[in-house]
C-alpha cells in the first residue's frame, strides 16, 4: 500500500493506528473473557466480548504492513465452528502451501486453554481439526518439524525457541496436534504485553515463513502431499532475458509514466522457483589463484577495492574459458579479478581482454 498524503489517506492512517492501539486491549479482553464464553453456553455468540476482541486482533493482523503488502496471504481467526474451541487462534496462510488450518504450515497465534497467555508459532497442520491426532500422525508431525526446524533458527534472535514443547494446557483435542506440530514458538505472558515486540516478532516470523517457502525447504517436508509453488519453475537465464527486454521497452517512457507504473505495482516482488545450473568449484583452485594474484586484479592491475571479513584483498576468481562454455576448473584457466573487471568480462567479453587474461593464467604454469 502506498500512502500519499491526501486527506482521505490521513483518515485511513488514523483508522489503522486505532486498530493497532486497540490490539493489546483486545488480546487482554480475550484472555480475561474467553473461558466465560464456553462455560456459559456451548454455542458461540457473535456478540460475546471475546469474539469481538478476536475479530479486532484479526483486523490488526490483516493491516500489518508485511501482510497487507503481500497478495498471497490470507488471515483467518477462529474460536470454533458452532461450538467454542478451547484454543482460539489467528493464522496467516501463504496460499502457495496452505489454504486453511488443515493444510501445509503457517504462522499462528495460539491461545492457551487456561488463558494464561498465548504463543506465536510456526505450525505444521495436523489435518485433524476436531479430535486428537493419532500416535502415527504425531510421529509424522515430529519428523516434519525436525526436517524444517533449522530453517527457522534465526527466529531465536527474537526469543523464539524449539524447546520447551509448546504447552497449550490441554490433554486431548486438536490442541495436542498444535503442541507437536510447532516448529518454533514464543510465549507471551498475559501480564507483560508490548505492541512493538509483538509486531516485530510477527514480522520476523512472516519473513522466515516466506523464506522457507521460497527456498523450497518446507515443500520437502510435505513430499507426500501436493504442495507446489504457483506456476512452473523458470530458468534464471530466462528471467534475466525477460528483464533485459523489459528494460529496453521502458527506457523510452517519461519519468511521470515510470513513477505512475511503479506506484501502481508497488508490492513485494513475486517469487518463482528457479532452475539454475551450479558448478561445483574447487576451493584449492580459488585459493591458489587468489594467493598468486597478491591482491592485484588480473585485468586492470589495480589493488582489490576492499578487504574481506578476514582482512584479505577481495578478488573474484574468473574462468577465462567460462565453465558454462566447457572451461576447466584449473588455475591455468583462472584469474583473480576485481568485481568491476569481473562484471566487465561477463558483459563485454572482448577478445583482446580474454587473450590478456589467458596469458596471465598460463603464467601460473611457470611457477610450478
Ligand atoms: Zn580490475
Ligand atoms: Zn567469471
Amino acid at each position: 500500500m502506498v500512502f500519499l498524503f491526501s486527506r482521505d489517506n490521513q483518515c485511513i492512517f488514523r483508522h489503522l493506528s486505532k486498530v493497532a492501539n486497540d490490539v493489546i486491549e483486545n488480546i487482554r479482553s480475550i484472555l480475561t473473557s474467553y473461558t466465560s464464553g464456553w462455560k456459559t453456553s456451548p454455542g458461540i455468540k457473535k456478540s460475546h466480548p471475546a469474539v469481538v476482541a478476536l475479530k479486532g486482533v484479526e483486523k490488526w493482523f490483516s493491516i500489518h504492513p508485511r501482510i497487507n503488502a503481500s497478495k498471497g496471504l490470507k488471515v483467518e481467526a477462529s474460536c470454533g465452528h458452532g461450538n467454542w474451541t478451547k484454543i482460539p487462534w489467528i493464522a496467516v496462510f501463504d496460499l502457495r502451501i496452505s489454504r486453511g488450518a488443515r493444510e501445509g504450515a503457517y504462522p499462528v497465534m495460539l491461545f492457551r486453554a487456561d488463558m494464561s497467555g498465548f504463543y506465536l508459532s510456526l505450525s505444521i497442520a495436523t489435518d485433524v481439526p476436531y479430535g486428537s491426532p493419532t500416535k502415527s500422525r504425531i510421529a509424522a508431525l515430529k519428523g516434519q518439524v525436525a526436517s524444517v526446524s533449522s530453517e527457522f533458527d534465526n527466529l531465536r534472535l527474537n526469543g523464539f525457541s524449539h524447546d520447551p514443547t509448546l504447552d497449550l494446557r490441554v490433554r486431548k483435542g486438536p490442541g495436542v496436534g498444535y503442541m507437536h506440530g510447532s516448529v518454533i514458538h514464543k510465549f507471551y505472558d498475559a501480564q507483560a504485553l508490548s505492541l512493538s515486540t509483538l509486531s516485530d516478532d510477527l514480522t520476523a516470523l512472516l519473513m522466515a515463513y516466506d523464506a522457507s517457502i521460497s527456498s523450497g525447504t518446507i515443500y520437502a517436508a510435505f513430499q507426500n502431499q501436493n504442495f507446489r509453488l504457483k506456476g512452473p519453475s523458470i530458468k534464471s537465464e530466462e528471467e534475466q532475458k525477460r528483464l533485459n527486454e523489459e528494460l529496453r521497452a521502458v527506457s523510452r517512457i517519461s519519468d511521470k509514466k515510470l513513477i505512475g507504473r511503479i506506484l501502481k505495482n508497488a508490492t513485494l516482488p513475486q517469487r518463482r522457483p528457479v532452475e539454475t545450473t551450479v558448478y561445483i568449484r574447487s576451493a584449492e583452485v580459488i585459493e591458489y589463484v587468489r594467493r598468486h594474484a597478491r591482491g592485484i586484479c588480473g585485468l586492470c592491475g589495480l589493488p582489490a577495492p576492499f578487504l574481506d571479513e578476514e582482512g584479505k584483498p577481495f578478488l573474484e576468481v574468473h574462468h577465462v574459458q567460462w565453465l558454462a562454455r566447457g572451461g576447466m576448473d584449473t588455475p591455468f584457466n583462472a584469474v583473480a579479478l576485481c568485481p568491476n573487471c569481473h562484471r566487465r568480462m561477463h558483459v563485454l567479453d572482448k577478445p583482446d581482454e580474454v587473450t590478456k587474461l589467458r596469458q596471465k593464467a598460463y603464467a601460473l604454469l611457470d611457477l610450478l
